[in-house]
C-alpha cells in the first residue's frame, strides 16, 4: 500500500543552463500548474546553485506556489552525485507527492540516483502527463521504437517520479503579478564527493540545442570529423546549432550531447538542415515538430525524403560550401544574406 500523501505538492526540479533557468524547467512547471488546477495541491520549484536567488521571481511569474532555493558557492559547478543528494533529502523532508525532472543531460543523471535513494519509481522521458482525481500520476511515454504510447502509473510508493523531454509541454506565459512563497534552505556539506569536475569542454555548436531555432544536422554521411568540424564552423558562424543523429555519434564524428533522436534530444526548431542522414524512424522521433525539413542526401531513395519539405540530391560538402559562400562574407556573416538564403 502507498503511503498517504502528507503534502499535496508537486515539485519541478529545476535547472540553469549557462546562467539562466533552462526553458525546459519553464515548461514543466507550466505542465505542474496545469496537473494541480483544481485539484487543492500546490507547485514547488527548487533550484540548486550559487547566485540563484534572483530566479525565485521568474519561477513564481512561471506557476511555483513554493521556491526551494539551496544557494551555496559549493552548488556553482553541478556535481550529480551532490545534487542527487540534496534533492533526496529535500524530498524526505517536504514529502511532495509529485517529483517532475527535464529529460536533459543533468536530469537523466539525477532522476534516477533520487528514485533510487527514495526507492520509488521512475518514468524516464514522458511525453504527456495527467493526474487523475486520486493523485494518480499517469505518465505517458512513447516505447518499442516510438510504435506505442505508454501509459505508466506508480501506484505503490511515492513520490511519483517522471523525467520528460524538453519542448515537448508548451512554454507557460509569465504572470509577474503571481505571488509566492520563497524557502532558503542552508547547504550543509555532506563530506567529499566520489567525482570531482577538473574541467569542462564546450561540445557542439556555441548555441544550445533544445531552444534553437534553425540546426544544421550532421549524419553517418558527412564521413570524417573534419568534415562535422566543418558543419560546426559554418553553424557557429552563423549562429545555429548543432545536432547530430546516431549514425554520426555512433562514428565518432560527435558529440553523444548532441545527438537528436529518440534516444537523444527532441527539437523543435523553425528549420532543421540534415545532412547525410538517412531518416530512421528514430531520428525522425525527435524532429517531427520541427518548421522546415530540409534533407541533403546523395541517395534519391533515403527515407530522410519522405519526411523533409525540402529535398536536395548531392554531396553534402556542396551544400555546406554554398551556404558558407553565401552568407560569409570575409570571415564575417552577412545577416541580410540569411533569411534572403533560408528563404530560397
Ligand atoms: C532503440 C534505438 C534507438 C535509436 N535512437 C536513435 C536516436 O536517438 N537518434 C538517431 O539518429 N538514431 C537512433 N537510432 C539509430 C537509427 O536507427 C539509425 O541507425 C541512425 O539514425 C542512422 O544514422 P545516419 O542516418 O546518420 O546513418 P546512415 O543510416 O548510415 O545514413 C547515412 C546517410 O548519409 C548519406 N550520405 C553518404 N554520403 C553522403 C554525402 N557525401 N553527402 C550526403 N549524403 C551522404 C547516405 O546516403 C545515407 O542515407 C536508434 C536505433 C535504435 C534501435
Amino acid at each position: 500500500m502507498r503511503p498517504e500523501i502528507a503534502q499535496k505538492e508537486i515539485w519541478v526540479i529545476c535547472e540553469t543552463n549557462d546562467g539562466i533557468v533552462a526553458s525546459a524547467s519553464y515548461e514543466l512547471l507550466g505542465k505542474a500548474c496545469e496537473l494541480a488546477r483544481g485539484k487543492d495541491c500546490k507547485v514547488g520549484a527548487v533550484l540548486l546553485g550559487y547566485q540563484i536567488s534572483g530566479y525565485a521571481k521568474d519561477l513564481i511569474a512561471a506557476g511555483a506556489d513554493v521556491v526551494y532555493l539551496v544557494d551555496h558557492s559549493e552548488l556553482d559547478e553541478y556535481n550529480d552525485y551532490v545534487y542527487s543528494r540534496l534533492i533526496s533529502d529535500l524530498v524526505k523532508t517536504h514529502r511532495p507527492f509529485i517529483v517532475l525532472m527535464a529529460a536533459t543531460v543533468h536530469g537523466r543523471a539525477i532522476a534516477p540516483q533520487v528514485a533510487a535513494a527514495l526507492k520509488t519509481g521512475l518514468t524516464a522521458d514522458c511525453t504527456g502527463l495527467t493526474l487523475d482525481d486520486n493523485g494518480q500520476l499517469v505518465q505517458t511515454r512513447p516505447a518499442f521504437g516510438e510504435n506505442l504510447m505508454a501509459e505508466v502509473i506508480c501506484p505503490a510508493t511515492l513520490p511519483q517520479m517522471a523525467t520528460v523531454r524538453p519542448k515537448t509541454m508548451p512554454m507557460p506565459s509569465m504572470d509577474y503579478n503571481r505571488t509566492g512563497e520563497i524557502i532558503f534552505i542552508p547547504y550543509k556539506p555532506k563530506g567529499p564527493a566520489p567525482l570531482r569536475l577538473l574541467s569542462k569542454k564546450k561540445t557542439g555548436s556555441e548555441f544550445s540545442l533544445s531552444d534553437a531555432e534553425i540546426i544544421i544536422a550532421g549524419g553517418a554521411g558527412i564521413g570524417s570529423r573534419e568534415g562535422f568540424e566543418k558543419l560546426k564552423e559554418l553553424a557557429n558562424a552563423i549562429g545555429c546549432s548543432v545536432g547530430a543523429s546516431r549514425g554520426a555519434v555512433n562514428a565518432q564524428y560527435a558529440d553523444y550531447s548532441i545527438q537528436i533522436g529518440q534516444t537523444g534530444i527532441t527539437v523543435r526548431p523553425k528549420l532543421y538542415i540534415a545532412l547525410g542522414i538517412s531518416g530512421a524512424i528514430q531520428h525522425i522521433a525527435g524532429i517531427k515538430a520541427s518548421g522546415y525539413v530540409i534533407a541533403v542526401n546523395t541517395d534519391p531513395n533515403a527515407s530522410i525524403f519522405d519526411y523533409a519539405d525540402y529535398g536536395i540530391v548531392c554531396d553534402y560538402r556542396e551544400v555546406l560550401d554554398y551556404l558558407a559562400s553565401e552568407l560569409l562574407s570575409n570571415g564575417r556573416l552577412e545577416t541580410s544574406r540569411l533569411d534572403q538564403a533560408f528563404k530560397q
